[in-house]
């Protein structure tokens, strides 16, 4: 069996050669037959030597590599890929301990499997798809979970309306591909979330701070700390079990905020060292004073692309300007970045303009990147996306 050919023009299998899992549609010279976004397609240099196989899609990247060999994509292809994915986990202790039960199981080109995203908590795998290729895949790789997790897996959601391609014109699918709605409770370092995988933001959770979290922990005695942005309250259940002073956390949407309080519930019921604020990050910021001396800033992505960059930039100086003058001296600031169109390089930039701007003393002590779960395929450096550093303050 064989698939589809495309054909690239000459010299364009230069990056293939150095394995880098996408081909823009500008290097392509011709295609063999017709294919519709989501076939397998496979993948020829000009002079008709094979390249890759991989998912055909329309738009800019045309086709994302599912292997470099020869190779049919069938279940013991994706059986194979989330064992491996799975294994890497297990290695790295994240799996199934009465003290972890939630970690990304699959981290798209990370993987080796562009376009997927598999997130775990609990019993219940949250899969996205930001491709038609694995969109159409979803219900074998169901199986290919289900043979891996075995008894572990309970669930699978399916939840693709907002990363599919909109063009593709596909109904919203989102639903449990396996077992039923179900109420799971993720434990991530020995605390506890209620994971919204429904109407939550992205899967529900947000894993990929794990580390920095655990990190914020050893910080946090005797502090009095604001965790900005703080979506279902992850950073601020560390920070008291660290023995903070207190724990404001505030996000400007409500339901983030009732997610948090009842995460509270779970974790510290009835704490009196917690409050949490529905309200703008910088109309909170403009007004807080200097109650604290330990301030989270973790917003969503101010840049989603190249050419809204510059406008990002400016948000993050502004917000982390008015943190740097707000807070306390001898305050800690963990300030992140997880656009993937901000580098390493810019956003410390940014963050360093901002300190001038607050005419403050500041220090980097850590530099924070994403977990060992989410990790970066060396030939995709575009898969790195989280940023952060952890800063003194004088
Ligand atoms: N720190 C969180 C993840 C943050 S996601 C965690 O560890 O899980 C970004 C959050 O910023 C979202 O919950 C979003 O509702 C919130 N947000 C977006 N714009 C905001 C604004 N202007 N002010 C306050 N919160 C905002």
């Amino acid at each position: 069996m064989s698939y589809t050919k495309v054909i690239l023009k000459p010299k364009k299998e230069e990056s293939l050669q150095r394995f880098h899992p996408w081909i823009f549609s500008g290097a392509i010279q011709s295609i063999e037959g017709k294919p519709e976004e989501g076939d397998i397609v496979d993948v020829y240099s000009s002079s008709r030597h094979f390249l890759a196989v991989g998912h055909y899609q329309i738009g800019s990247i045309a086709v994302r590599i599912l292997s470099f060999k020869e190779t049919i994509i069938d279940d013991s292809f994706w059986l194979e890929h989330i064992r491996k994915a799975y294994n890497l986990r297990v290695s790295l202790g994240l799996v199934g301990t009465e003290y972890n039960n939630t970690y990304r199981l699959v981290h798209g080109e990370g993987d080796n499997l562009p376009g997927l995203i598999v997130d775990i908590y609990a019993h219940t795998a949250v899969m996205q798809a930001h491709s038609v290729g694995m969109h159409y895949a979803r219900h074998q790789l169901t199986e290919a979970l289900k043979a891996i997790l075995g008894d572990d897996l309970h669930t699978v959601y399916y939840k693709s309306e907002t990363t599919l391609p909109f063009k593709a014109n596909l109904d919203n699918e989102d639903g449990y591909l396996y077992g039923n709605e179900v109420e799971d409770v993720a434990v991530e370092n020995g605390l506890k979330f209620y994971v919204d995988w429904q109407k939550g933001q992205k899967t529900g959770f947000f894993v990929d701070q794990r580390d920095n979290r655990a990190l914020l922990e050893r910080y946090a005695a005797g502090r009095s700390v604001l965790n900005m942005f703080c979506y279902t309250g992850g950073f601020s259940f560390y920070a008291m079990r660290g023995k903070a002073r207190l724990v404001h956390s505030v996000d400007s949407s409500s339901k983030a905020i009732y997610l948090t309080k009842k995460n509270v519930e779970l974790n510290f019921p009835g704490d009196p060292r917690h409050g949490a604020f529905a309200e703008d990050a910088f109309k909170y910021l403009e007004k807080a004073g200097d109650a604290y001396d330990l301030i989270i800033l973790d917003p969503p992505a101010f840049a989603k692309h190249k050419n809204v960059l510059r406008n990002a930039l400016q948000g993050y100086r502004k917000l982390n300007a008015i943190a740097f003058e707000k807070i306390k001296p001898g305050g800690i600031v963990f300030t992140f970045s997880c656009s993937q169109v901000v580098s390493r390089e810019t956003f410390r930039l940014t963050v360093f303009s901002a300190a001038a701007q607050a005419g403050r003393n500041v220090r980097i002590l850590h530099q924070l990147s994403q977990p060992a779960d989410h990790p970066i395929n060396i030939y995709h450096p575009e898969g790195e996306y989280l940023k952060g550093l952890v800063l003194h303050v004088e």
